[in-house]
């Protein structure tokens, strides 16, 4: 074995399989295995809650790459398999079946996993979440017996998955614990517009409520009790109340770890040889200062995944790129540049009432973010002038007479 052979990577989502086809594509030619929990070949997961939950897409339109792809790339997928200890001083690692795996680096693409309901009743029959391919499979089947569906959170889970539940016909009531909807991500008008659009579809928002419990009857959960008293009725609930990094590995490991696997800029741990990537890792970003931030998105398990890969293989690379999100509800595009957190002005371009606008996040006059509804053209030019480092004035922002691209070097 050589020294920098082989390279295990733990986790087959976008970021595990984004580190193994870029070791390929730049030539690493030490063996490479792909280890991952789920069974099956590695798959898409924003479909999951969009075309796939709403039954336009079929499971093999999921699938990233076909098994040839790996065969081809002599990229060597164990699937179904769970990681359970790394050993850092051995260059070990255990899987569930008691065997054990030798590295030479190793990656960790350990990912997220979604926050439970902590409340009596939840993990009954009937309460579903939606993270993975067999999440999406159990709440599609569902889907096509029920008439009522409780959803908990006004996140993005929460949003799609009412969106599609609303366009089949099927009656949503969604209970939101705060004042906004994806008040976690978007500012104000762009929340408003899209509590607007969801109830112009006949969802039923409800704001400061928080559930109690799960009302169960012979096992299959029947609707819940809010902390207000009243008790609602539902054939189905979905919660998607957020996740939580996957840092158990890691940390019992001894890698450190603050709200995610700590990795600097290209995406080395605290301990030699051990890489993290995607959203299982904390880090600091030039664009947003000196406190770590954590990504839950495909385009950084993506990005992160490249930088990883091009730091095995000996090159300085530091990570920059300007994080980007989007989502799909009912026929609208949300898109989003940047990170808007502690911005402290919003701009809007287009007409915040209307179906196209974009809102400009500043933080102290700098441009910081921008989320487009339904206007991909500010959402691709606000990357290139986030990424260079520009910011039109606020007055230039609103003028839809103002080239935004004519600012761009
Ligand atoms: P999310 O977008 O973080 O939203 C979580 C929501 O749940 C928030 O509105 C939060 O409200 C609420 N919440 C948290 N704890 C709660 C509790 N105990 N009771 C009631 N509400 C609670 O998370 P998500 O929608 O579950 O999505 C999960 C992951 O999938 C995220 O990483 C998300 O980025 C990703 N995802 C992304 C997309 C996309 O980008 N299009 C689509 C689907 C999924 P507070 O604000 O009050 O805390």
């Amino acid at each position: 074995m050589s020294s920098d052979s082989p390279i295990i990577i733990v986790g087959t989502g976008h970021a595990g399989l984004s580190v193994a086809e870029t070791l390929r594509r730049k030539g690493y030619e030490g063996e490479v295995r792909l280890i991952g929990e789920e069974p099956g070949l590695p798959y898409q997961r924003p479909p999951l809650s969009k075309q796939y939950l709403k039954g336009e897409w079929d499971e093999s339109r999921l699938e990233q790459r076909n098994s040839g792809f790996f065969e081809k790339n002599r990229i060597d997928l164990v699937c179904g398999k769970a990681v359970t200890d790394i050993d850092p001083a051995s260059r070990c690692l255990r899987l569930d079946d008691g065997s054990e795996v030798s590295w030479a680096r190793l990656v960790l693409a350990t990912g997220s996993r979604v926050r439970r309901l902590g409340v009596p009743g939840a993990e009954a029959k009937g309460v579903h979440y939606l993270q993975t391919r067999a999440d999406a499979d159990a709440l599609k089947k569902a889907k096509e017996n029920v008439r009522s569906v409780i959803v908990v959170g006004g996140g993005y889970i929460g949003l799609e998955g009412a969106a599609a539940f609303a366009q089949a016909g099927i009656k949503v009531t969604l209970l939101n614990r705060g004042t906004q909807l994806l008040s976690r991500s978007t500012s104000t008008p762009v929340s408003d517009y899209f509590y607007r659009l969801h109830h112009a579809q006949g969802v039923n928002i409800e704001f400061n409520t928080e559930v109690v419990s799960v009302n169960v009857v012979e096992g299959q959960a029947v609707g819940v009790t809010l902390d207000d008293g009243r008790s609602l009725r539902a054939d189905l609930i979905l919660v998607g109340i957020g996740v939580e990094p996957n840092t158990a590995l890691a940390e019992r490991a001894g890698l450190r770890c603050v709200d995610g696997v700590a990795v600097d800029g290209a995406c080395r741990t605290s301990v030699s040889g051990i890489l993290a990537a995607g959203d299982c890792t904390a880090f600091t970003h030039p664009l947003y200062g000196d406190t770590p931030i954590h990504l839950e998105s495909i385009q950084n398990a993506v990005e992160q995944g490249r930088i990883a890969a091009a730091t095995l293989v000996g090159e300085e690379v530091s990570y920059d790129a300007v994080p980007w999100f989007w989502s799909d509800q009912y026929q609208d595009k949300l898109q989003i540049a940047g990170l808007a957190r502690g911005h402290d002005l919003e701009v809007i371009r287009g007409d915040d009432k209307g179906a196209r606008f974009s809102v400009f996040c500043y933080a102290q006059r700098k441009l910081v973010a921008v989320e487009s509804v339904n206007a991909p053209s500010d959402h691709m030019l606000s990357r290139r002038l986030l990424k260079q480092g520009i910011s039109p004035t606020p007055d230039e922002a609103a003028d839809l007479s103002f080239s935004l691209r004519d600012m761009l070097a």
